[in-house]
């Protein structure tokens, strides 16, 4: 049996005091819903001491609203249950209630939240077991090793950012606000993924995210998300992916293009602009999985094989379009 290591556990009762006590305990490290960072903490993949507990800040970081400016504002304690379930979130970003309602299982869904989604710490079949297990094969750079197991010599982490939400909001322009000792500051999703699989984010470990805000122009855009997985329930991403368009009659406006759960960071496909003014049809659909084949490299990070994640990227990316397209 894997039990949890010993912790302190804070509960802060409003964002103020959540900061304060990140301040006051370096090393720190925050607890949402804990569907995600409890069975890290088991495996012994944090040597934290202390744990700083959002559910008090309930009140404060869990709605759904309209801003005036147009934007939809959602608060980082929403769990990704009611996301699914939202008739506003459906009627402004129909992808990300889709994205959320293909999120583990019904139990995580009400316990996991929208901040510790787009927090989710990066996933390996080399590091996602328990310490006797890893000690067994003599670690690995992301704890208590020196070597990548997933690439032979390298020095950076790759495990897979596996978060469902992410690339729908990248997709989006969305960004998120947070709030540290420093003050507050907006982030930009494209800005706030980094390629480390030991730490993802620009986040610093005294910051919390507090909200994500969705631009007004996101419900005007077709989108669409899609997950490849090996059950229908339950499984992490083995690939995912979110587009959306901007249609002008039936020609593309605009048009981005989101994957993840391949490398340790959700990566926005580049190069799409000469396909702005194309006719949206099947041709631009097989166009785009071309260009996401072509920039995609899955690796053997997660235990599922990178070949056939490969070959079913430009399926899954036609597919997606024409279905974004109507
Ligand atoms: C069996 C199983 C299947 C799963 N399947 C999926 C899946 O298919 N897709 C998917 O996306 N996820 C999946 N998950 C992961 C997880 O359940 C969800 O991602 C969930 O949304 C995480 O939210 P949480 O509130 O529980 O995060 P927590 O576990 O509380 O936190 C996750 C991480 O984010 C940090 N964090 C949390 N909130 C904040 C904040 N506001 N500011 C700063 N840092 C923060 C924590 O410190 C921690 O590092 C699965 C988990 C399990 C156990
Ligand atoms: S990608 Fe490499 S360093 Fe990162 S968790 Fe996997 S084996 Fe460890």
């Amino acid at each position: 049996m894997m039990t949890l290591p010993d912790l302190t556990v804070l509960r802060p009762g409003s964002v103020a005091e959540a900061v304060e006590a990140l301040r006051a305990n370096p090393g720190a490290r925050v607890l949402a819903g804990g569907t995600d960072i409890v069975p890290n903490l088991k495996y012994g993949m944090y040597d934290t001491r202390h744990l700083v507990a959002l559910r008090g800040l309930s009140s404060e970081l869990r709605y759904v609203r309209e801003h005036q400016s147009g934007e939809l504002r959602l608060g980082a304690m929403c769990s990704i249950d009611e996301l699914g379930r939202s008739e506003l979130v459906k009627a402004r970003v129909p992808a990300l209630a889709d994205a959320c309602r293909q999120i583990a299982g019904p139990q995580l869904r009400r316990m996991g939240t929208l901040g510790g989604n787009l927090c989710l710490d990066t996933r390996c079949v080399y590091v996602n077991q328990s310490h006797f297990w890893r000690s067994a094969l003599g670690y690995c750079l992301k704890k208590d090793g020196t070597v990548c197991h997933v690439v032979a010599g390298g020095k950076r982490c790759v495990a897979a950012a596996s978060n469902d939400t992410a690339p729908v909001l990248l997709a989006l322009d969305a960004s998120v606000k947070t709030i540290s000792p420093r003050g507050e500051r907006t982030i930009a999703l494209h800005e706030f993924y980094v390629a480390d699989g030991l730490h993802n984010t620009v986040l610093a470990p005294d910051e919390l995210l507090t909200e994500v805000r969705i631009p007004a122009a996101a419900a005007r855009r077709r989108q669409a998300f899609a997950k490849l997985r090996m059950r229908a329930a339950i499984d992490f991403p083995a690939l995912n992916l979110a587009v959306a368009l901007e249609l002008d009659g039936h020609s593309v406006k605009s048009v981005s293009l989101a994957v993840s759960a391949l490398a340790a960071r959700p990566a926005l496909i580049k190069g799409l602009q000469d396909l702005h003014g194309h006719a949206a049809d099947a041709i631009f659909a097989e166009e785009l999985g071309r260009r996401a084949h072509k920039q995609c490299k899955p690796l053997t990070n997660i235990g599922i094989d990178p070949g056939w994640r490969r070959d079913v990227l430009p399926v899954l990316v036609r597919r997606t379009v024409l279905r974004a397209i109507g």
